[in-house]
């Protein structure tokens, strides 16, 4: 399956990590719109969060529960916003499902 995100968990295409466990990965954002800007990806490939199942779901779970160690070796102290854009509408453009954790500074509140 031709999908970048799989090739960077497989670790055939680079990243910027930030963490890995058995179930994700997080990598720095290529074109970060916040100071700090990770994505969180399963090690498995969920197209969105359109297609979580019960049979999936450990991933997000897992995902999750390691949000909290990723923010702070990120450098997350501050607070952060964590993001999944799902299909059209929401201008998803990598089509495996990824958690934007955007942080760094104080985000707006409004979406615009
Ligand atoms: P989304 O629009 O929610 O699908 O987000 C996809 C994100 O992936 C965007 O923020 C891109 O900048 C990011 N991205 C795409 N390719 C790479 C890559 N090779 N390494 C790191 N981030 C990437
Ligand atoms: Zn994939």
């Amino acid at each position: 399956m031709d999908c970048i995100f799989c090739k960077i968990a497989e670790g055939t295409i680079p990243s910027a990590k930030v963490y890995e466990d058995e179930y994700c990965l997080a990598f720095h954002d290529i074109n970060p719109q916040t100071p700090v800007h990770v994505l969180v990806i399963p090690k498995a490939h969920i197209a969105s969060a359109d297609e979580v199942t019960g049979e999936n779901s450990v991933y997000v779970t897992k995902i999750f529960e390691a949000i909290p160690a990723i923010a702070a070796k990120a450098g997350l102290t501050g607070g952060y916003r964590v993001i999944s854009n799902c299909g059209e509408d929401a201008c998803q453009t990598v089509k495996h499902l990824h958690f934007h954790l955007m942080g760094g500074k104080k985000l707006p509140e409004q979406m615009g």
